[in-house]
């Protein structure tokens, strides 16, 4: 079988990160990959110079994951196109509000029997009512099968080689579970493959929402017992959210690294539960902290709040799902933060 091209889709924190395990296993697998790595780069300018210049010659990005180096083999693209025409492989790893604008270019262009594996967290709206999984929408823009990646990851960790695991949710298990695995797979960065691809899709979702009510209570200044209950609750509401919109989910996904251990690392240790924390303590704006604190960086939890909302509001089931329902009232100055404990105090789990 000819060696597979890897194309990457992104460069923000986790995109970089995830190129220097890919780009290291291509260089290390030439039969099995082709070792140069292509990954677009949405071009901006840093003090003068293009960001792709200074990856292809520094083999670095300085602006979102600072500090580690690329392997060589990875190359910076500023054209989508030309990033992603010869792939067969694409690694799909934009913040999901850039995603149908940044993907259309491609429509059309990319080889016949090209695959895609979703590593973005959210979901998107269908302006005619509900939501859709990201792995659908690109699946149906570029007319690929898209299996996900989604586990307790952050970014900063995997790039230093700490030890984690994390979970793809492969389209066809038994003929792709292998050559995936064999992509990401390090002694540091452990890939667990399950067939059940949309509950890992919708945990790697969800948990930015539960864990933007981790932040809420950090701020508040409740304590570990709390943000504990915040943790189940929110997992309560994950599974029941898959189970009432994605019958036939299986119960065991949420053990694995994309279910309760994301849940665990994110509430603990990412951008949304930080952001949601400085929400509270500050009297600035979700959208003014995004800004002053992450650098370029995304935030996925209100905005996966709002499109979770779109549905429980639209079917009237907002009462079943009141941390979900509260994160994003709060994100959007329809609630107070400190009202968050006293809306959990009606959950169903207690009644
Ligand atoms: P990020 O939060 O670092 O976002 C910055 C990226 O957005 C940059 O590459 C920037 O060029 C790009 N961007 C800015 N404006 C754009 C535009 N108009 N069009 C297209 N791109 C634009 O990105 P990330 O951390 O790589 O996150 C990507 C996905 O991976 C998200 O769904 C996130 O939830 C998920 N994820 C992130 C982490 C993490 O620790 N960072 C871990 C696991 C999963
Ligand atoms: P944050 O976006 O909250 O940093 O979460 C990153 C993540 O998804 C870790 O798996």
């Amino acid at each position: 079988m000819a060696a597979k091209k890897i194309s990457i889709v992104g460069s923000g924190n986790w995109g970089s990160a995830i190129a220097r395990i890919v780009g290291q296993n291509a260089a290390a697998h030439p039969g099995q990959f082709d070792p140069e790595v292509r990954m677009w780069v949405f071009e901006e300018m840093i003090e003068g110079q293009k960001l792709t210049e200074i990856i292809n010659t520094k083999h670095e990005n300085v602006k979102y994951l600072p500090g580690k180096k690329f392997p060589e083999n990875v190359v910076a693209v500023p054209d989508i196109v030309t990033a992603c025409q010869e792939a067969d492989i694409l690694i799909l790893v934009i913040p999901h509000q850039f995603l149908e604008r940044s993907l259309t270019p491609l429509k059309g262009k990319l080889k016949p029997g090209a695959q895609g594996i979703s590593l973005i967290k959210g979901f998107h709206i269908v302006p005619s009512g509900g939501i859709e999984l990201i792995s659908v929408v690109i699946k149906e823009l570029l007319n690929i099968p898209v299996s996900v990646l989604m586990g307790a990851n952050l970014a900063g960790e995997v790039a230093a080689d700490k030890f984690c695991e994390t979970t793809i949710g492969a389209v066809d298990a038994t003929s792709d579970g292998k050559w995936l695995q064999a992509m990401f797979q390090t002694p540091n960065f452990r890939v667990v493959v399950v067939d059940d691809a949309k509950t890992v899709e919708i945990c790697g979702a969800l948990k930015n929402i539960v864990a933007c009510g981790a932040g809420f209570v950090d701020g508040l200044k409740y304590g570990d017992n709390t943000k504990a209950a915040v943790i189940r609750l929110g997992l309560m509401e994950m599974i029941r959210y898959a189970e009432v919109f994605y019958p036939g989910s299986k119960l065991s996904t949420f053990f694995e690294s994309c279910g309760v251990a994301d849940l665990i690392t994110t509430c603990y240790g990412g951008r949304n539960r930080r952001v949601s924390e400085a929400f509270v303590t500050s009297d600035k704006s979700i959208e003014d902290l995004e800004k002053e604190m992450l650098n370029g960086q995304r935030l996925q939890g209100p905005e996966t709040a709002a499109e979770v909302n779109f549905v429980l509001k639209a079917k009237d089931m907002e009462d079943q799902f009141p941390l979900f329902t509260s994160v994003h009232k709060i994100c959007v100055g329809e609630q107070k933060p400190e009202e968050f404990i006293n809306q959990l105090r009606q959950h169903p789990e207690h009644m």
